[in-house]
């Protein structure tokens, strides 16, 4: 059994600390807004009135919040991690956010006698509620098989891809390829339906051929039914292209297609629709053809 201090409970930690509670750990959750920590409490973990509390004496801090931003001030801010985890504990940040922040906090936390893994996922809500996350972990290769075990947890794909920040670079390419993905199943619907084909039918036989995927699985029916509840925001996932624009910038790396994605996601929270999941690309398709 592990202490864990859990700190997001959202869309994707909430599933995740249930998850690990289930397991037998002892797990107390954090949430700025406290209702988020119920199905925690639920599932026999506890809820913390501060980050401080939520860390005092914990093994494990697992933080799954939304950007760069938050996540340093969760740990370097004032009430923060660094300033009240026990020595030793090692800090999992399973939130998508930039590799160099990511090294820059490692950093700090070695300062602080604390160690630091960036863990990533890849799955949405289904694959958090479904304990199938793909995780990538960047780090010390000690410190993965420190963690190993808990990852597997709400894991089913969970591999070690390199030293820190390796994980978050891993992610950025993964929201890459999601959204590419996305925008042209967007754009294949929106061309099916114009011929008036039975598009349910057609994305039935899409999904076995050399077209299917994890994306296609997933996000048919949403978009089928025009259902836009998130899942995973606009907003999230512009924050994700622009960090894999910046690091494919700074490497030197042209990527025309991801560029263009990245423009028509800026255009859906531009019109209003960055706290619809990222199906809602399916929206600007139609804007594009007149068909909204
Ligand atoms: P979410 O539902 O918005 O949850 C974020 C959580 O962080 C909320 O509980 C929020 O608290 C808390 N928070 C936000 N800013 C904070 C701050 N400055 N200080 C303390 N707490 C703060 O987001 P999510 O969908 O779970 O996503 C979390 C991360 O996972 C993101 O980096 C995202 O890119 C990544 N991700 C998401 C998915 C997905 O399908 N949703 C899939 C893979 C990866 P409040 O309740 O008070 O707002």
């Amino acid at each position: 059994m592990t202490k864990i201090a859990f700190i997001g409970l959202g869309i994707m930690g909430s599933p995740m600390s249930v998850h690990l509670a289930r397991a037998g750990h002892e797990v107390r959750g954090f949430n700025r807004t406290p209702d988020k920590v119920q199905p925690l409490v639920d599932a026999g973990g506890r809820a913390a009135t501060s980050i401080a509390d939520a860390v005092e004496g914990a093994d494990v801090v697992a933080l799954m919040l939304p950007d760069s931003p938050d996540v340093r001030e969760v740990l370097a801010g004032e009430a923060g991690v660094f300033a009240h985890a026990r020595p030793g504990a090692l800090i999992i940040d399973f939130s998508s956010i930039r590799p160099d922040v990511t090294v820059e906090l490692a950093e700090q936390a070695k300062q602080a006698q604390l160690r630091l893994l960036d863990a990533p996922v890849s799955g949405g809500q289904a694959g958090a509620r479904a304990a199938e996350l793909s995780i990538m972990v960047g780090g010390a290769e000690k410190d993965f098989a420190e963690a190993k075990p808990l990852l597997d947890v709400v894991g089913k794909t969970v591999v070690h891809v390199g030293p820190t920040g390796s994980g978050q670079t891993v992610k950025a390419a993964n929201q890459l390829m999601v959204a590419g993905h996305i925008e042209l199943l967007a754009e294949a619907i929106v061309f099916l339906e114009a011929y008036g084909v039975d598009t349910a039918a057609a994305l039935t036989v899409l999904a076995g051929g050399l077209a299917g995927s994890k994306v296609l699985e997933q996000k048919r029916e949403n978009m089928l039914t025009r259902s836009f509840d998130p899942g995973f925001r606009i907003a999230l996932h512009h924050k994700d292209m622009g960090i894999v624009s910046d690091a494919a910038r700074e490497a030197g790396v042209i990527i025309p297609v991801g560029a263009l994605v990245a423009q028509l996601m800026a255009s859906a929270k531009a019109l209003g629709d960055g706290d619809l999941d990222h199906s809602a690309l399916l929206k600007g398709v139609e804007r594009l053809s007149g068909r909204s």
